[in-house]
């Protein structure tokens, strides 16, 4: 028999390698391993945006939402988003709740973009971002963040820029690196939107974990509202990668084109979870103040045990995210690259963990990088500390 025909966009790539190596981990490793490759923490969702949800559900709120989103969680979208930041966007006509970030993401791509446009993307890259442009028929367009402090180079950024440029994503607070785009950064991307006729689609799920610096929205600097979309969500700041609800802020006549794109996508994000999010997002100013605080202090202790076996890294100002040097590793264990290596430590050592070259796009690139996640409770970060100290003892 003939096998199916696929089509030619899913061709383009592969299975996300952070969702194989979590699958990976689950296959390999016994009670003691870790797993910090994909990003979700290992620690209870907050209790009050628990209850919400199941209030909703025994309420029997089991029927489609509205499919832009329960006017009770626009309405707490907008009200944070004012609380936060100062400026308050429409629920009525500026406003998308959709299932993730993820979906905000294709949503927003998909409405507007047409096939043959060019997308910026930051290289290292959120793996997403290029199967999406793939998937709305854009061709992604890569500019280099440095290393060792992930700097943009404003002439490397002018260079991409072209009359076929229809979007940029910005990822701030970045992930892998947690690079938080500075002003200067933000202004010079401003400015070529502005040049060009270009939209800018941020993406800003780690909006609330910034540890040095401030994050700063694009749609904030002078004529960037009228020409940003900006995405973030549920999954990072409330613990809750799981419920698949995110949101787009956008001018009137963009969210018109990403609404419609997203009703016939998902139709729309589960309804009871609405109501538990629209809880969550009333939380007070001390419930980010104590998340930022309690991710610092594990990336910083973090560092310290990478660092003390022989890893090197600047240290991230945001998200939740090391990019480590593994070169010495690589070394002494005698494997390739950055694949083996991941491989290796998810197979015979029980730590998962995301090798670099998946957020570039030629590996050799990335392939002395690993990524580590540091979302987790104490002691799964202590367990992983006692894991890789007892592999690499003398190497610091
Ligand atoms: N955007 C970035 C940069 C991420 O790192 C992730 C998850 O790791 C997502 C989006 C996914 O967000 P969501 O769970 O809301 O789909």
């Amino acid at each position: 028999m003939m096998p199916i025909r696929t089509s030619q966009k899913a061709a383009q790539f592969n299975e996300s390698v952070i969702r194989e190596m979590t699958r990976l981990f689950l296959t390999h490793s016994g009670p003691e391993g870790v797993n910090l490759a994909q990003g979700f923490p290992d620690f209870p969702a907050p209790d009050a945006l628990k209850e919400a949800a199941c209030a909703a559900i025994r309420a029997d709120l089991n029927q489609y939402a509205i499919t832009w989103g329960a006017k009770s969680l626009r309405e707490a979208i907008a009200d944070k988003t004012a609380h936060h930041y100062g400026v308050r966007p429409d629920p009525e006509r500026e406003i998308t709740v959709a299932c993730g970030a993820t979906e905000a993401m294709m949503a927003a791509l998909l409405a507007l973009t047409n096939p043959g446009d060019e997308v910026i993307v930051f290289e290292p890259f959120y793996e997403n971002y290029g199967p999406d442009a793939v998937l709305s028929g854009a061709t992604p367009r890569f500019v280099r963040l440095h290393a060792p402090d992930w700097r943009l180079d404003p002439a490397e950024l002018a260079a991409v820029f072209n009359n076929k440029t229809r979007a940029i994503i910005v990822n701030t607070p970045h992930n892998p690196t947690g690079k938080v785009f500075a002003a200067e950064e933000l202004g010079w991307i401003a400015a070529l939107c502005q040049k060009w006729d270009v939209v800018a689609i941020t993406d800003e799920i780690y909006e609330h974990l910034v540890y040095e610096g401030k994050h700063l929205r694009l749609s904030d600097l002078p004529g960037m509202a009228e020409r940003t979309v900006t995405i973030t969500g549920l999954s990072k700041t409330y613990s809750a990668t799981g419920w698949r609800i995110g949101w787009l802020l956008a001018p009137p006549e963009a969210t018109v084109a990403i609404r419609r794109v997203h009703d016939f996508l998902t139709v729309g994000a589960a309804a009871p979870l609405q109501e538990g999010a629209a809880t969550a997002l009333r939380f007070p100013d001390t419930y980010y103040a104590e998340l930022a605080t309690r991710y610092q202090e594990k990336r910083d202790s973090f560092l310290a045990v990478l660092r003390s076996v022989g890893l090197t890294a600047t240290t991230p100002p945001g998200a939740y995210y090391v990019l480590a040097d593994a070169s010495v590793w690589l070394k002494t264990l005698k494997l390739p690259d950055d694949k083996a290596l991941a491989r290796w430590l998810v197979t015979e050592r029980d730590i998962a963990v995301v090798p670099g070259s998946s957020f570039f796009r030629v590996p050799a690139e990335g392939a002395n990088l690993i990524r580590f996640c540091y979302c987790k409770k104490p002691e799964t970060l202590e367990r992983a500390a006692k894991l890789l100290t007892a592999l690499f003892p003398g190497v610091a």
